[in-house]
């Protein structure tokens, strides 16, 4: 009993009654220790409240730990460093309209993470990962602005944004195009990707203005642009990495392409079926800034696209899609999850339940719902989806913003009542 009492796993369940309960639990497992033995008394409660009691373990030490990473461990306060425990749940989040709006923090954000870092009344630690469709930087870029906003270390290894599992297509392909972004933001993201040779629109207008003669590069532009002779180039995939901007030329450029034989400029195909084939990094139709009503999005440029194509060709336009909600983006970001829990947490089994905070029915909680059972959508209100209307794809729960997202989970995780506790005790009395 002795044994029980002290071992890692009780101790941890421990930490989540309080001094009387535990006490309560003790003396009615001395009391009664003939029958049953205390370890079926220990584990048999009802699956409610037993998942509960599982839901969080002893952090294992961190011998294994890549010095590296240490700084994205969260340092527990004084009172916490004697029995840390680290959830076996694990959080998700989209970021625009969940911990980010045009750019600046949502105010709660910094909290909502500094309470998954360890700072809430379950002393539990969390782990966390951040699933966005946005791009067109680094993932390094990314992290270094989104850590100083949030106020709290965030690494790449945690981080995946549209443009990410995208990366895997550097083994596919030679030479793309790379569409969308800020100035040469995205060719440098593709070329820190591996992709062996990336060409922009800027590089094609530079060649050959007349492409798009409503589309003068600025100075600037006309200096960071590649020169090449594109009559003799393949372009061999077209990849849409960020929010074009500049709808006309971007898409008059892509759609020469689809047009061509073998992706060289101007020619055309007769089938109309020997061009590149198109990616998109993500199709979000709209997403929220800090204008009223919500804007179009990449999605929306490839609705555009397809229907120009259709309309040129009568055909239809194949497009691969990534980002949320498709599966490629799941499955990186479950492979991210998975490492980062054992990278920094040392877990090395699947999270019991993994909640995605998101902003946007069509994307985030589409995703969360699609693929498996163990995802459990929260949708904010802070961002696409509005008060009032009926989201397209229904979440578990609906909350005000991320730190009631953030205390959803850790009171749906580790709040066992006390009441309920007693009448569990009295019904296994019964048994
Ligand atoms: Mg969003």
């Amino acid at each position: 009993m002795t044994d029980l009492l002290l071992s890692p796993t009780v101790s941890a369940q421990d930490t989540f009654l309080s001094r009387r309960r535990r006490d309560r639990a003790a003396s009615r497992i001395r009391a009664t220790s003939a029958s049953p033995s205390p370890a079926r008394r220990a584990f048999s409660m009802s699956p409610a409240s037993h998942r509960r009691r599982r839901s969080s373990i002893l952090a294992e030490p961190g011998s294994e730990m890549n010095e590296t990473l240490s700084q994205y461990l969260p340092r527990p306060t004084p009172k916490q460093a004697a029995e840390p425990i680290v959830g076996s749940y694990a959080l998700a989040f989209d970021i625009d309209g969940v911990l980010m709006r045009s750019g600046d923090p949502i105010p709660v954000a910094p909290e909502a993470l500094r309470m998954l870092n360890g700072d809430n009344e379950y002393n539990v630690r969390v782990p966390y990962i951040f699933v966005t469709n946005g791009g067109g930087k680094t993932e390094e870029q990314r992290c270094k602005e989104f850590s100083e906003k949030m106020e709290t270390p965030v690494s790449p290894n945690q981080f995946i944004q549209g443009h990410t599992p995208m990366r895997e297509l550097r083994k596919k392909y030679g030479t793309v195009l790379v569409v969308g972004g800020i100035g040469e933001a995205c060719r440098q993201v593709a070329e820190q990707y591996g992709f062996a040779d990336v060409v922009t629109p800027g590089d094609i207008l530079k060649w050959n203005p007349n492409v798009c003669p409503f589309r003068t590069l600025t100075d600037e532009e006309h200096k960071n642009s590649r020169y090449r002779d594109f009559s003799q180039v393949k372009i061999e995939a077209i990849l849409v990495f960020a929010d074009s901007r500049d709808w006309a030329a971007d898409q008059q450029i892509i759609l020469d392409l689809l047009l061509s034989k073998d992706g060289v400029m101007g020619t055309v195909s007769e089938t109309y079926e020997e061009g590149p084939p198109l990616y998109f990094a993500h199709n979000d139709f709209v997403w929220a800034t800090n204008y009223d009503q919500s804007r179009y999005g990449m999605g929306a440029l490839q609705v555009s696209i397809s229907a120009l194509y259709k309309a040129h060709t009568n055909k239809e336009l194949f497009v691969t899609k990534y980002g949320k909600p498709n599966y490629e983006t799941f499955k990186y970001a479950n492979n991210l999850l998975a490492e980062w829990r054992e990278k920094i947490f040392g877990h090395k089994s699947d999270p019991t339940t993994v909640y995605f905070v998101g902003d946007t029915p069509e994307s985030d909680i589409q995703f969360a719902n699609k693929f498996d059972d163990s995802w459990h959508s929260i949708l904010v209100k802070t961002g696409v989806y509005q008060e009032g209307t009926v989201p397209k794809h229904k979440p578990k729960v609906i909350v005000d913003n991320v730190l009631e997202a953030v205390k959803y989970v850790l009171e749906r995780e580790h709040g066992v009542h006390e009441e309920e506790y007693i009448l569990e005790e009295d019904e296994e009395e019964l048994d």
